[in-house]
């Protein structure tokens, strides 16, 4: 039997509850769970005015741009369009069917004022991180690191000569250009001078690293505890190894000095095998250093290699193949000279009368009187990295970094950070640090059960 019509009539009066509405099990019932914002309004008290026209309210700002990112919607127009439409979203905004929903321009307008001002997100980010330590998610043992390159919202063909750039009108990213020059993790990350930049958003650097053509971006490096995938740490770069690097090892020290944790594997790529990471991993931290050494040692042209002298640490020498002694100093100099090079190596050397008598020479030096090595001040802690590299553990923990790689591929796939919206060094950090408070609490949603 065919069913009446429906006809939409206005009702004087409805009994609806959205609260009855929203499934028990959905994802944005179990995030609300862990998401405390108790604290916002006190925390945002100093950077509102006593007099004037009442704000809306900051914390469904926060719940709004939070929701964005948990479902992957990056426009604020269409947030502010769906959180209208859909009901679990105006439940999770604590909005009823009546309430109107906030104008667009007023996120803009917050993030760009007092928001970054009192650095709010990452104000937010230590508090979801603090409840994922709470429920016992960190383990704390095994920490993964990795950057991953995010396009910034600047056209690559729209480009400028550095050296004829002067900048048209001052912005917001411009400003933060100049004063991120002396920045180690943008402007100051590399000596090497950018040779074009993006009017828009010159900050971001030209990088050819990920894609077949070269794009303006910025990294997002991640310090995740590698027991759940708990993000620990976000920080924005540029795209440039150094910067990552530098980052990393201030992550390790900022989450240890803020929760107290401090693991005993470091789990990285080859990006932080070099020496000076290595050293300060093992001797400044007493980390094991889980990452394949960046090793320049190997000759390519049939001649022995640094691997093929044995180091005699107790002698302080090198013996070659022919078992000649290599030694740091072998003139006595009227100046005394330093042992260590700016560089921050030793040179060992052979003695010239054994070198030019040597059967192997051809194989060793062919083109200088006598062979030399140098050791990098940080070769003991290489050197372990080398023996960790053989070991099953390394083996393992190279399985367990995938996780850091799969954050990333969430991060775009289902976060949708697939290109920034917004300009400047602060609004990739905005961005990224936004992003990854999501996912911890997606993590949360999915790891711990609901309550009985
Ligand atoms: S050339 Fe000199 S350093 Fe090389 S194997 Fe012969 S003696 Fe040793």
């Amino acid at each position: 039997m065919m069913g009446p019509r429906q006809v939409a009539q206005a009702s004087l009066f409805y009994e609806f509850s959205i609260e009855d509405h929203v499934p028990a099990d959905h994802l944005l019932r179990k995030i609300d769970r862990y998401l405390d914002l108790s604290e916002i309004r006190s925390f945002l008290a100093p950077y509102y005015s006593h007099q004037g026209r009442p704000s809306v309210d900051p914390e469904l700002m926060i719940r709004m741009l939070l929701l964005g990112y948990a479902m992957g919607i990056r426009s604020e127009r269409r947030i502010c369009e769906e959180v209208h439409l859909n009901l679990a979203y105006r439940w999770f905004c604590r909005l009823d069917l009546t309430d109107p929903i906030p104008d667009h321009s007023t996120f803009s307008k917050n993030r760009h004022g007092r928001f970054r001002d009192c650095d709010l997100f990452r104000h937010l980010f230590e508090t979801v991180l603090a409840r994922c330590i709470a429920e016992g998610l960190v383990g704390g043992e095994e920490f993964g690191i990795d950057a991953s390159i995010i396009p910034a919202d600047a056209k690559r063909l729209n480009k400028v000569e550095a050296k004829d750039w002067t900048p048209e009108r001052i912005t917001r990213a411009t400003d933060e250009y100049f004063e991120t020059l002396d920045v180690a993790a943008f402007g100051a990350a590399t000596t090497v001078k950018p040779k074009v930049l993006s009017p828009v958003d010159p900050a971001a650097r030209f990088t050819g690293a990920k894609k077949a053509y070269s794009i303006f971006a910025y990294s997002t490096n991640y310090l995740v505890d590698l027991e759940n995938a708990i993000i620990l740490d976000v920080e924005a770069t540029a795209p440039i190894r150094q910067a990552e690097v530098n980052a990393a090892l201030d992550m390790v020290d900022m989450v240890e000095g803020l929760y107290g944790l401090y693991p005993e594997k470091f789990v990285g790529d080859g990006a932080y095998g070099n020496a000076e990471t290595l050293g300060w991993l093992v001797h400044e931290k007493g980390i094991e250093p889980h990452v394949p050494v960046l090793d320049k040692t190997w000759r390519q042209d049939g001649t022995f290699s640094r691997a093929d002298f044995t180091f005699d640490a107790e002698e302080d020498r090198y013996l070659c193949p022919g078992g000649i002694e290599l030694l740091p100093h072998r003139r006595q100099f009227q100046t005394i000279r330093p042992r260590v090079t700016d560089d921050e190596t030793v040179r060992y050397r052979a003695a010239k009368s054994d070198c030019d008598g040597c059967a192997l020479k051809a194989q060793c030096c062919p083109n200088t009187p006598a062979r030399k090595i140098t050791r990098s001040i940080h070769e003991g802690a290489r050197d372990l990295a080398r023996d960790i590299a053989k070991t099953d553990a390394f083996v393992a923990s190279r399985h367990a970094r995938r996780k850091v790689e799969m954050l990333f591929a969430h991060l775009k796939k289902i976060v949708g950070l697939t290109r920034l919206r917004l300009r400047g060094p602060n609004g990739a950090k905005d961005e990224f640090t936004l992003a990854a408070t999501a996912q911890n609490l997606r993590k949360m949603a999915k790891l711990l059960p609901a309550p009985a």
